[in-house]
């Protein structure tokens, strides 16, 4: 944590703050060791405060890690009403704040009960510094991969005609626990025949029918991290075209986890997979970005996407996962994690990516 807390204090300076008030829960996670859903930290340059409320009261003792001071509201008081009171922040002092996760209405409250700071949006600053992940994080985010990977070869079984999208995402989930998941990493995709179609298609009470693509997008959380993983797998024969698409998915997706390196532009590592799907004729079919990072949450930095400016860095988890969606035919997505290192990229997903037919 005292790593991660003088990263973050090296930034003061050239984002012209004097202090960080850290409310975003994954955020304050990153930087204390908590994992309650209620709280909040102040971070300045020579002090470091964490306040929350009664609930988490021994909790937050057995958790926080690297030298907070603890504050707990006695009583229903907000989290704002206890800063206020402890008095750590002094007027004047220049204040960095989330502005992706902080309310409009907090920021007011904020404004309004400490009138002498001056309170600086600095969104990313925080998640940038997360993006690059240590061997603990690494290791946490590797066991929910293994996680996946298990609970993908043991529910193929249960895939066939009949079955119910929403009975494999139970299955799915029940088994991530079993395997030692603290839950999953997000609503679990299952999506069959036309849903396949859908880049986001929540599992349904749809039947899966014989010839069609299923596509499973799951994953789920050990110490907080997060893996996410798709697959597609045909149930029964599928024609030309869908195996045409199937094997472009594969190329592009393939091509892309080989040109992950540190130092490689996003965007350029996007690019990749869109032209082969381009080449392919199947561009206008592509339609979402290439992938994003993973760790504490779900969707972090960097987003790898046509529009993205960031440039990989080593010790980065991302995912690869392009995807064609040719409706009502069906959709292929395949998706993988990968660590960013300083010669390639190290695929921490096991599971087949060969079209599957069961
Ligand atoms: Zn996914
Ligand atoms: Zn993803």
């Amino acid at each position: 944590m005292k790593r991660r807390i003088a990263g973050l204090r090296s930034r003061f300076s050239s984002l012209r703050i004097d202090a960080f008030l850290v409310t975003n829960p994954p955020h304050l996670r990153y930087l204390s060791g908590f994992s309650g859903s209620n709280g909040a930290g102040f971070v300045s340059m020579r002090s470091m405060h964490f306040f929350t409320d009664g609930r988490y009261s021994s909790q937050v003792k057995k958790e926080l890690s690297g030298g907070w001071k603890i504050h707990v509201s006695p009583s229903s008081d907000t989290m704002f009403t206890m800063i206020r009171n402890a008095g750590v922040v002094k007027a004047g002092t220049r204040v960095g704040i989330d502005g992706n996760t902080l309310s409009y209405e907090e920021f007011r409250t904020l404004k309004k009960m400490l009138p002498g700071v001056k309170f600086l949006p600095k969104a990313g600053m925080i998640e940038d510094l997360a993006s690059v992940k240590d061997r603990s994080e690494i290791r946490s985010i590797r066991k929910a991969v293994a996680i996946t990977d298990r609970t993908f070869s043991e529910i193929l079984p249960l895939i066939k005609p009949g079955v119910r999208e929403l009975d494999i995402a139970a299955e799915i989930s029940y088994r991530q626990r079993r395997h030692g998941a603290e839950r999953d990493a997000f609503d679990t995709i299952v999506a069959s025949g036309p849903r396949s179609a859908l880049p986001h298609g929540q599992a349904s009470s749809r039947k899966i029918g014989r010839g069609e693509f299923v596509t499973l997008d799951f994953g789920c959380v050990v110490d907080g991290y997060h893996s996410d993983m798709t697959r597609t797998v045909a149930v029964g024969r599928i024609g030309a075209r869908e195996k045409r698409i199937y094997a472009l998915v594969l190329e592009a997706q393939t091509r892309a986890v080989e040109a992950v390196r540190a130092g490689v532009r996003t965007k350029d590592l996007d690019a990749v997979a869109r032209t082969i799907i381009r080449k392919g004729g199947f561009d206008r079919y592509f339609r979402h970005s290439l992938g994003h990072g993973i760790g504490l949450q779900i969707h972090e930095a960097p987003r790898i996407s046509v529009q993205s400016r960031s440039v990989l860095k080593a010790g980065q988890v991302i995912t690869v996962e392009p995807g064609i969606y040719v409706s009502p035919l069906g959709g292929v997505r395949i998706e993988d994690d990968v660590v960013v290192t300083d010669d390639g990229g190290t695929v921490l997903t096991r599971s087949t990516k060969e079209l599957i037919t069961l």
